[in-house]
């Protein structure tokens, strides 16, 4: 486990950070080692120590449903979910290492890529740095950006001039409140944000908890605005829950019970015709997401892309706005950086 600090502090509509917890996992054995990871906190660790490493083993859905029993009575939605979502990832890597193929091969492969958009903007950012991240991410020619809203409403309208002004007319501009408004605040803004900016995503309009809220904004906001949702989806339950209330589905496959998770939420996403996003983790997402019929892009969120660069070697390689996993490497293609993972491990 290492926490690891911002470049410098950050906020959303509705949350304040300055560091970041990841808990990596390692699956052993003789022949191939699997990596797998969450963000999330101690209490995860704890759970894969204590619960979850002694019924693993090499088949990997029969471990998932295994680990899925285990936690039954500690609450198997959030924490317990991040940690069998790390323990999966894991088992996945390891199967595609003991067999030489690549994950996405081993997962079977819907696109040999996954657009990214660039996620970040965050509400303590100054409008000059908002302006470099923002345009910076459309220069490496990603087609689409991301910045978060809602702390204080008023306040938006310059940052979304600035953020517009940075990447020019023709990159699509993304929004994300976190929750942060009541239905009929989200519906006004969303009215503003596409007429005004040009927006076309928005994503948490109001809690991810409130159905009947995301279900009115979304059949009474602008056409050309996605409503999306579904970073806090951890079970099959919850993903179910929001069918009908989003336009787009996101998955998250450090919370989502893993790839197995991912894979089983797609499925139901086919059935709803409903387009799916990843949300963050791009160095694993950009694997699992190549399996997902109706994937539609990945959230390459600035906290994480950092993060990542600082403890894992064999990352996807970022070319024309999407994210390439090398399928020439086994499993994931991820090797520790264990000089800096102790690093962190030790603060
Ligand atoms: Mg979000």
């Amino acid at each position: 486990m290492c926490t690891i600090p911002t470049d410098e502090p950050e906020s959303d509509g509705t949350a304040k950070w300055d560091s970041t917890t990841i808990v990596i996992v390692e699956a052993g054995g003789d022949d191939a080692r699997g990596i797998g990871y969450t963000y999330c906190g101690a209490a995860a660790a704890q759970v894969i120590r204590e619960q979850l490493v002694d019924l693993v083993h090499d088949d990997v859905r029969a471990s998932w449903l295994a680990m899925g029993g285990a936690v039954r009575n500690l609450g198997r939605p959030g924490i317990a979910a991040c940690a069998i979502s790390a323990v999966d990832q894991a088992l996945w890597d390891r199967k595609a290492r003991q067999l030489g193929t690549s994950l996405v091969d081993l997962l079977g492969a819907a696109h040999g890529d996954v657009p990214v958009y660039g996620s970040g903007g965050f509400c303590t950012y100054s409008l000059d740095r908002l302006q470099e991240q923002l345009g910076g991410w459309a220069a490496q020619g990603i087609l689409r950006v991301k910045m978060k809203l809602g702390r204080e409403p008023d306040a938006d309208p310059k940052r979304l001039d600035a953020a517009r002004e940075a990447i020019g007319g023709d990159v699509e501009l993304f929004v994300d409140a976190n929750g942060a408004f009541t239905p009929k605040d989200a519906l006004g803004w969303a009215d503003r944000y596409a007429h005004e900016w040009n927006v076309s995503w928005f994503e948490e309009p109001v809690s991810s908890a409130d159905f009947e809220g995301l279900r009115l904004v979304r059949e009474h906001g602008p056409a050309g605005m996605d409503v999306a949702a579904g970073e806090y989806a951890y079970v099959p339950a919850d993903v179910r829950n929001l069918v009908g209330c989003v336009d787009v589905l996101q998955l998250d496959c450090t919370r989502c019970l893993g790839i197995t998770g991912v894979l089983s939420a797609s499925g139901l996403a086919n059935a709803h015709n409903l387009d799916v996003s990843a949300h963050c983790a791009p160095a694993i997402s950009a694997h699992v997401f190549c399996a997902v019929e109706r994937r539609r892009h990945l959230e390459y969120f600035h906290d994480h892309i950092r993060i990542e660069e600082m403890l894992f070697d064999g990352r996807p390689e970022l070319r024309d706005g999407a994210l390439h996993p090398d399928r020439s490497r086994p499993g994931n293609g991820l090797e520790l950086k264990r000089k800096e993972i102790e690093k962190w491990s030790a603060s």
